[in-house]
Formats: structure tokens, C-alpha cells, sequence
């Protein structure tokens, strides 16, 4: 290795959650100086932040463990099949004081610049309390979902009450108990907040804008024998899910015409009382493309939402009727259509009744105005660019990444920028599960850094003709599929926002893992090292 004389550190991660504490613990497995500077006063990024009331995993947690050490799966028990956040967040801490890796995280403190010197090719990262340190390469883990989006309303400074995003949660909690509140959004996090929510509010207003498909979650706890079990399939299952988009999920290979209708029915019937509800995403290919199997699926899905819900009126309110299923992420519920049910529950359709303004006591739509003591954002994020323009970012010749985004997204791979050496934004696919591909990816940044290292060079960056080639793959994928021009994963949620493909629109997670394979195993040609 030919470690950077000039720099602090070898690497510096910036964030402490699920990519971040991976990060800090395989690159200083490899020999390398790493520290990690985490915002937050806790490590775990958004099993820290999202504190809301019931937040929780929809995909089972056995996926969710970090698999590259026996002895964390041997140690760690899960309660639950899908755990809440309180439980993910201590999984957090647990892996980080077991592994030691705290005393290379410097919590509390927010990175706020970095500055590349190509004279001593590292860079300088400055920090919120003034101070600054050098790193030769950076890892930016923080989050495609991380950085909030609150929509702008007039009268919003007028409002009085308490008022939250769900991502930014205070650690103290917000009294709800007996409160009057809004939730604004039904995602897959308003869905979470509304149904805790409802059982402990004096009034609840939901503020839906899109009704959502929701399948039930069917949680249950986790026994130790069964706890034994999962230990023992660890191995097998993380192969299963780095072969299938990383998740546990079989795909049908038939074809839906292989079925009858009165077969597809049954079909879709088993995966709605059956566990885990996700088990629906490997259904046959027609399922997903607008067309016949797509709408039976939908209209099954519908008459299931109907049967839940005892008011007719607020049933249909709650069917979407602007898209079919999966063209939005699906997400699993627990007693949200039940909540539609209660006296204290109210649901406001904004397409019909669209906000007018806050006012000081509560909201006021077209046709109504709600007393509100709290209102609860589940309005998402806005993806990759908003997180990383909280960093004023300076590449080559001082160009910031901001200006480099000024035609829209660049990138090549999602991971690296022409003109900013040696930063990497550690971004894997996020439809899946998060952590089965996070694990390569890392693994794939930490062998690329000893690359450098090892050729005796101290730079690497894409080259302009690598990272447009994958521009333009990205910006064709988004316009040959529809379901990308309008969705949160291109950063269409975000009224004016140029598109910000996330990696998902490229290509399958196990397709661009052997992509990076073969980047890596031709000696970077897509990067110029000096
Ligand atoms: P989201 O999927 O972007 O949903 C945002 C919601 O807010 C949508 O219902 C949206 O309505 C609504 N909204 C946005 N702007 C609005 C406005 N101006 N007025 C009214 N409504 C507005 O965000 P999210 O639910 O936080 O989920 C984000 C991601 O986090 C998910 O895709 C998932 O990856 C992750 N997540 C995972 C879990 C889990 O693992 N259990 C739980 C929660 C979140 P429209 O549909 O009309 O835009």
C-alpha cells in the first residue's frame, strides 16, 4: 500500500448508518485510517432519525442483518418478524460496540465541506464547529432518503401547533395522546404513522393526496426455536436474496397465460392471506406492465381494500384510481384500512379538497378547516441531490457538485463524478433490501481504494466519456419506462426538480453487481488514475 502522507486519514466516511457503519468497518479491515463523522448523537442514520410511531421494517429483519460476520447473526436475536424502529436502531448499536467501531465515529458532528487539493490529492473536510481534517478518499453515506421534503403552504408561519417531519422525529417524542392531528401523505411511512396514530389520538385527519395499495403485514414475534432456525438458514438465505434482486422472494417463472383466471384468482387470494405479504412482487412479469393481468391484479387488490373499509364512500376514497399496482412502491399495512373504521378517524381527499392554506390552529382546504394540535409531514425526501447539496462539495478547479448538476444528474454508476477524484457515493439499488446490497457495493468501493493504493497512484476519477455514456443509459431507461417519469426514484416528487435516476433505473442489483465485477476485474478502464 502507498498510503497518502499528506492526508489525516486514508478515508473518510461521512454518516453512521446502515452504509456508514459497513463502511468504517470493512475499509478498516483492510489496513486503512478511517474515521466517521455522524450528525446525529446516535448511530443508525434512519433507524436513528425516523422515530415516528410505527416505524418499522416491511421487509422481514432475518433480511435485514449484516451478513458478513457469523458471530453478529450468531448473537443478535430479532423479536419480530418485521421489528420496529426502536429494536433496528439498537441492532445498530449492537453491531457497532461489538465490532469497536465507535471509537472511529465522531457523533454530533456534521460535515459541511469538502475540498479537494489535487496538489496533495486529498481532501479537506470541513466541520459545522469550524474545525476541518484531510482525507485521500471520501465515502459520502448519507442516505438517498435522508434529507426531508416539507411542501411549502401559505400560512404556514402562521400555525401555532407542533409540527414534525417524519424523518426528522424529535428523540424526546411528541405527544399524541389525545391530541388533535393531521398526517399529510399516505406512503409507505404515512400508512405506518396513521395506523399507531389512530389508536391514540382524539381526532386524526388524514390528508391523503394518492390512495395507496397496502397488503397486510402479518407480523408476528419471533420464538427462540424459530430464532434457531433463521440462524442456521443465514447462509443459504443471503445467497438466495444476492440471486434475486436481493431480496428472499421466488419468482414465478410461468407466464400468467399459463393460468386460468379462476387459477390467478386462488393465486393472488394465497398471497394476500399468506406471509410475507412482499411475496407478491415475485408474481409472473405481466403483473407488472400495464395491461389485463395488471388490472385483475389491481381490481383484486381494490375489492380487498373495499371489504376492509365500512363506509362505502370513504372504501372508494381509499381505492386508487389513477394508477395500478406497482406503479408506486407497494406497501404493507397493519391496521390501516381498519383505522378508516373508527369515529376518530377522518380522511380528506385532497384531489377533490385540496389545501388551501394553514392557518393558525389548524388547516383549512377547499371545503373544510381542521382544529389540529399537531401536524406529521410523511411527505418523503428529496432524493440524492438534496442530501448532497447540504455539502458544499468542491471538485477539480473548484468546481462544485452543484454546478457539475447544473444540466441535470450526472454520474457515472450513481457511485462517482467526473472531476471530483476519490468520492464515492455509496448508492446501491433501493427498491430491494438496502443492506443485501450495500454489502458489495462497499466491498467494491474498499478493493478499488487498495487498488489505487497498491499501483503506487493517489487519484482516481471517472473519466467524462464513462460517466456520460452512463448518463444517457440512465436518462433512456427513465424515458422508455413510464413508470420512472413520474416517480420518487427520478425525483418527480419534487415539484421542478430536474430528474435524479437512482440506481434502480438502470439495472437490477445483481446485474450491476456484475457490471462493477467487470469494471473492477479490467483494471478500472472507465477511470483515469494518476
Ligand atoms: P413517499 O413514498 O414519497 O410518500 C410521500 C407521500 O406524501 C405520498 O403519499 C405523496 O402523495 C404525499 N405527498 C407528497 N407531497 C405532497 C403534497 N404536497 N401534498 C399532499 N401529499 C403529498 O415517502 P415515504 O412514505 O416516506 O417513503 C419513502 C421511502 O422510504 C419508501 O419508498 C421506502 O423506500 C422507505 N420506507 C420504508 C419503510 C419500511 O421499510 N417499512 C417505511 C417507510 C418508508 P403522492 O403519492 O400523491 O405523491
Amino acid at each position: 500500500m502507498s498510503p497518502n502522507a499528506s492526508a489525516r486519514f486514508d478515508v473518510v466516511v461521512i454518516g453512521a448508518g446502515i452504509a456508514g457503519i459497513y463502511a468504517l468497518y470493512r475499509l478498516r479491515e483492510l489496513g486503512l485510517r478511517v474515521r466517521a463523522f455522524e450528525e446525529a448523537d446516535g448511530v443508525g442514520g434512519t433507524w436513528y432519525w425516523n422515530g415516528y410511531p410505527g416505524c418499522r421494517f416491511d421487509i422481514q429483519s432475518r433480511e435485514y442483518s449484516y451478513s458478513f460476520s457469523r458471530e453478529l447473526l450468531e448473537e443478535w436475536d430479532w423479536s419480530e418478524l418485521y421489528t420496529a424502529q426502536p429494536e433496528n436502531e439498537r441492532y445498530c448499536n449492537f453491531v457497532v460496540d461489538k465490532l469497536d467501531l465507535r471509537r472511529d465515529i465522531q457523533l454530533g458532528t456534521r460535515v459541511t465541506s469538502l475540498t479537494w487539493d489535487g496538489g496533495r490529492s486529498h481532501w479537506t473536510v470541513g466541520l459545522a464547529d469550524g474545525t476541518s481534517t484531510t482525507a485521500q478518499f471520501v465515502v459520502g453515506a448519507i442516505g438517498d432518503f435522508s434529507r426531508e421534503y416539507v411542501p411549502s403552504y401559505p400560512g404556514f408561519d402562521d400555525y401555532q401547533g407542533v409540527w414534525a417531519h417524519t424523518s426528522r422525529w424529535p428523540r424526546e417524542g411528541i405527544e399524541l395522546e389525545g391530541k388533535r392531528v393531521g398526517v399529510i401523505g399516505t406512503g409507505s411511512t404515512g400508512v405506518q404513522v396513521i395506523q399507531e396514530v389512530a389508536k391514540i389520538a382524539s381526532q386524526l385527519v388524514v390528508f391523503q393526496r394518492t390512495a395507496t395499495y397496502c397488503l397486510p403485514l402479518r407480523n408476528r414475534p419471533i420464538g427462540p426455536a424459530e430464532m434457531r432456525q433463521i440462524k442456521d438458514g443465514y447462509a443459504e438465505l443471503f445467497k438466495f436474496c444476492l440471486e434475486h434482486n436481493t431480496l428472499s422472494i421466488p419468482t414465478d417463472p410461468r407466464s400468467a397465460y399459463d393460468l386460468t383466471k379462476e387459477e390467478r384468482l386462488a393465486y393472488y387470494e394465497r398471497i394476500w392471506q399468506g406471509d410475507p405479504p412482499l411475496d407478491i412482487l415475485g408474481l409472473w412479469d405481466e403483473a407488472w406492465d400495464p395491461g389485463p393481468i395488471n388490472d385483475e391484479l389491481s381490481e383484486f387488490l381494490k375489492g380487498k381494500i373495499r371489504e376492509q373499509v365500512d363506509d362505502a364512500i370513504i372504501a372508494e376514497k381509499l381505492v386508487p384510481n389513477d394508477h395500478g399496482f406497482g406503479a408506486k412502491r407497494p406497501v404493507a399495512e397493519e391496521g390501516y384500512y381498519a383505522a378508516f373504521n373508527r369515529n376518530n378517524v377522518e380522511l380528506v381527499d385532497l384531489k377533490a379538497d385540496p389545501i388551501e392554506r394553514f392557518t393558525a390552529t389548524g388547516i383549512k382546504t377547499r371545503d373544510h378547516e381542521s382544529e389540529l394540535d399537531v401536524v406529521v409531514f410523511a411527505t418523503g425526501f428529496d432524493i440524492v441531490t438534496g442530501p448532497l447539496s447540504a455539502i458544499e462539495i468542491r471538485g477539480e478547479g473548484g468546481r462544485t457538485l452543484r454546478e457539475h448538476f447544473a444540466d441535470g444528474f450526472r454520474s457515472h454508476l450513481h457511485i462517482m463524478f467526473a472531476g471530483f477524484p476519490n468520492f464515492y457515493l455509496p448508492s446501491p439499488a433501493v427498491t430491494g433490501n438496502f443492506v443485501r446490497a450495500i454489502e458489495p457495493l462497499i466491498d467494491w468501493i474498499g478493493e478499488m481504494i487498495c487498488y489505487v493504493q497498491r499501483a503506487g497512484a493517489t487519484q482516481i476519477v471517472p473519466t467524462n466519456e464513462a460517466e456520460e455514456s452512463w448518463t444517457q443509459f440512465g436518462l433512456k431507461q427513465v424515458t422508455e419506462n413510464p413508470f420512472f417519469t413520474k416517480s420518487k426514484y427520478v425525483g418527480a416528487n419534487i415539484p421542478g426538480k430536474p430528474f435524479v435516476p437512482t440506481n434502480m433505473v438502470f439495472e437490477p442489483e445483481g446485474k450491476f453487481r456484475a457490471r462493477r465485477a467487470e469494471i473492477a476485474a479490467g483494471g478500472y478502464r472507465e477511470f483515469a488514475m494518476g
